[in-house]
């Protein structure tokens, strides 16, 4: 063994490390660091060695180095800890330090820290967090666009397979279904022309949209025709509510570009009551089977 040769072998080899070591006596004294430590902090090791953190560093890195110095050289326990620490040029970096307690065969003690900046993997990791977060409400948008009605903002046909089976199945043993169609909509367009007929569309949205509270289902299932589906309610309730819905739009003023344009509705009603499983195909088809019912009496009216 060449015992100077290795010295400097074992000296060189922590020069050209990338990792920044570090090496202080049981005063916290420095008795060493390599270069990747000067490269770190920006600093001599000149100005550093026979030194504590105190006469070297600011107060707020020294704050985040003393307790696991005392700990480690008091217990001989490895030390490692998640640090934010700030480089010379005042930018935070993340770093993992470890410390660990040498005993050397003559009884003298040291403390040997080495530091592991992940600031670089850190940062991707946020990135990749945000983008995650990103991502998620971006489909989050996306599956209420895809659920709404753009025209009236409304929920649309699908709504139909993603909601109402939810809004049935294992709560309510009672409710319905109301199927609103508005009356002769094909003149509105007729007369006062195609967009006019949007706009009423979504006039009449917004007033029936009034009549509900969050627990109805409110659907545009395609033209001028509309599904409102109500859980748990009892079926004179239901009549009260489709009544109230027609009444609404018949006394609105609904005024378009100096027109004043009357619109009613027709309603169907359909309701069961203590049942346990739900068929909303034949709810459905009873519902419109009812409005059916209620245009051919005359239209603006509940069947
Ligand atoms: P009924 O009282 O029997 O329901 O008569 P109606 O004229 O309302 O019924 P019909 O099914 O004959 O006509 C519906 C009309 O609704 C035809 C179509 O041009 C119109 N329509 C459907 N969707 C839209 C839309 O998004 N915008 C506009 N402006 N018109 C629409
Ligand atoms: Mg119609
Ligand atoms: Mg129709």
């Amino acid at each position: 063994m060449h015992h100077v040769t290795d010295f400097i072998l074992f000296k060189e080899v922590m020069e050209i490390l990338p990792t920044p070591v570090l090496i202080k006596d049981t005063q916290h004294r420095y008795i060493f660091i390599n270069k990747a430590f000067e490269a770190l902090f920006q600093v001599n090791r000149a100005d550093i060695l026979g030194k504590q953190d105190k006469e070297v560093f600011s107060d707020r890195q020294v704050a985040q180095c003393n307790g696991g110095d005392l700990r480690v050289l008091a217990t001989g326990e490895i030390d490692e800890a998640y640090e934010s620490i700030f480089d010379s040029n005042a930018e935070q970096r993340e770093v993992i330090t470890r410390k660990s307690r040498l005993t050397l065969a003559n009884g003298e003690v040291y403390l040997v820290g080495t530091i592991y900046d992940i600031t670089d993997v850190t940062v991707m990791n946020q990135q990749l967090m945000i983008n995650q977060e990103k991502l998620k409400n971006q489909s989050k948008q996306l599956e209420v666009m895809a659920n709404t009605d753009p025209l009236t903002g409304c929920n649309n046909r699908r709504a139909l397979d993603n909601q109402l089976p939810e809004l049935f199945e294992g709560k309510a043993f009672r409710g319905g279904l109301l199927a609103i169609d508005i009356d002769k909509f094909k003149l509105i367009n007729d007369n006062y022309g195609h967009h006019i007929g949007d706009m009423s569309l979504q006039k009449v949205v917004a007033v029936i949209a009034d009549c509900l509270s969050s627990e109805h289902l409110f659907i545009r299932m395609g033209g001028e025709e509309f599904l409102v589906a109500c859980a748990g309610i009892e079926f004179q309730q239901l009549i009260s509510l489709a009544e109230k819905i027609r009444r609404s739009i018949e006394k609105n003023e609904h005024q378009f570009a100096g027109h004043t344009i009357k619109i009613t509705v027709s309603i169907g009603v359909t309701h069961t009551d203590r049942i346990t499983s739900w068929n909303l195909d034949k709810l459905i088809n009873a519902a419109d089977k009812a409005l059916y019912k209620a245009k051919s009496l005359g239209r603006n009216r509940v069947y």
